[in-house]
């Protein structure tokens, strides 16, 4: 099969959703539709499903786990009124987001018995995602046979990484033993947005060295040389670095250790630094959406106001730290939600970078949501704004080591 013919089914299982989009991988790389089922195996589970065209709908069925929640997308997608296939035998391959790849996998994998097996092994690394993604995969072998799967990891862009950033100073064996290091996520959107930028570019991605900030409710900030990750902000967990909606990012590690002093037991203290924080935490607004932060400043909250003088600096840091490390770059690439759509945080952001010659431009600065350079003709490092596509990517991958594994 002609990568041209492949039609991709790209899932990502949670433990009670399942995200699909399914994409026609010829010519222009269509998305036929693209939907959710969620509340798998609780009370009123929603499935929604919208067509390219715009035609949608919504139900509530009985779905009581991800192998009815497949059957069910998969008699959607065939589905004589709003389906967007003749037949299920369209479906070519299907490529599955897991989180943890360890440091097994360097690349997207072509599922066989021994990659579940591998899966399986990084489950102490997440244990709260890899396994409902290990249901996704067992639903489709069940739901689709003879139809392969494809794994792509989000911490495979990653492994490029030197030792001298992924390792922790802590003693070796710690590495050794219990695979302590620093993994990196986000990595299917990092690879997206360094490749759709060196094609805006009209660039080759060998010749740039690019800092890509991923800014959603998770955050992470990458550097790439040549198309290679020297290092990423995330860590052995998606927990540190920036600052985001719920999660503090950075901070002294003993703070943990104090807390455990304090009699606060081991869950409390995950729950504080991953869904307590962040945003959250100092705005004290009760939400760590950008936006309501963002509007509660303009409305006089100082507590706002300091999150966001937070958010702004600590990315600032590590922008700064990465244009070192790559020994100067040429672009800072804005993806995420917030770096999509935030002209305002793009103008804090980048009005502190003068002295790396980056310039805002304000008007170009005011895009939303469309690939654009928003710094000013003069800036050596350019700003540029690039939306990120994970479940494209996916489907990339998957085509390509598929295509791989049969040659
Ligand atoms: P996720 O990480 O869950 O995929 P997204 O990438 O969709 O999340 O990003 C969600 C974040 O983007 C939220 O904090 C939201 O407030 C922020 N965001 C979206 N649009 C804007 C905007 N116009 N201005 C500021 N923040 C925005």
């Amino acid at each position: 099969m002609s990568a041209k013919n492949e039609v991709v089914l790209v899932l990502n299982s949670g433990s009670s959703s399942l995200k699909f989009q399914i994409y026609r991988m010829a010519g222009e790389e269509t998305l036929l539709a693209k939907g959710l089922v969620e509340r798998i195996g609780l009370k009123e589970p929603v499935f929604n499903m919208k067509r390219q065209d715009g035609r949608s709908i919504e139900e509530s069925p009985q779905i009581h786990d991800h192998l009815d929640a497949i059957k069910l997308v998969s008699a959607k997608l065939t589905d004589p009124d709003i389906g967007v296939l003749a037949s299920l035998s369209e479906v070519t391959v299907i490529g599955h987001r897991v989180v943890h790849g360890g440091e097994t996998f360097h690349d997207a994998a072509v599922v066989t018995d021994e990659v579940i097996k591998a899966i399986q092994d990084c489950i102490p690394l997440a244990p709260l995602h890899n396994p409902p993604n290990l249901t996704g995969i067992e639903a489709c072998r069940a739901a689709f046979p003879g139809v392969p799967n494809v794994a792509v990891f989000d911490t495979a862009f990653h492994h490029s990484m030197p030792p001298s950033s992924y390792l922790y100073a802590i003693p070796y064996e710690y590495y050794k033993d219990y695979g302590i290091r620093k993994y990196g996520f986000h990595g299917t959107s990092h690879k997206y947005v360094a490749e759709a930028t060196a094609k805006y570019l009209r660039h080759d991605l060998s010749n740039l060295r690019l800092i890509t900030c991923h800014l959603g409710n998770g955050s992470s900030i990458t550097a790439i040389d040549r198309g290679k990750v020297v290092d990423t902000s995330m860590g052995m967990t998606p927990l540190p670095g920036l600052i985001m909606g719920t999660r503090c990012g950075d901070i002294d590690p003993a703070v943990v250790l104090y807390l455990m002093r304090q009699g606060m037991s081991v869950e409390d203290i995950n729950k504080l630094l991953n869904k307590k924080s962040g945003l959250l935490g100092v705005a004290g607004i009760g939400s760590g959406d950008m936006r309501d932060v963002i509007e509660a400043e303009e409305k006089g909250n100082e507590q706002a106001s300091r999150a966001l003088c937070m958010f702004v600096q600590r990315l600032i840091s590590y922008i700064g730290s990465y244009y070192t490390i790559l020994h100067g770059a040429h672009a800072l690439v804005f993806t995420g939600g917030i770096g999509e759509n935030s002209s305002y945080i793009r103008a804090r952001v980048v009005k502190k970078l003068a002295e790396l010659g980056c310039q805002l431009d304000e008007t170009k600065n005011q895009v939303s949501g469309k690939p654009a350079i928003v710094s000013d003709d003069r800036s050596t490092l350019k700003a540029i704004v690039m939306p990120t596509n994970e479940e494209l990517m996916i489907a990339r991958d998957t085509v390509r080591v598929l295509r791989e594994a049969r040659s």
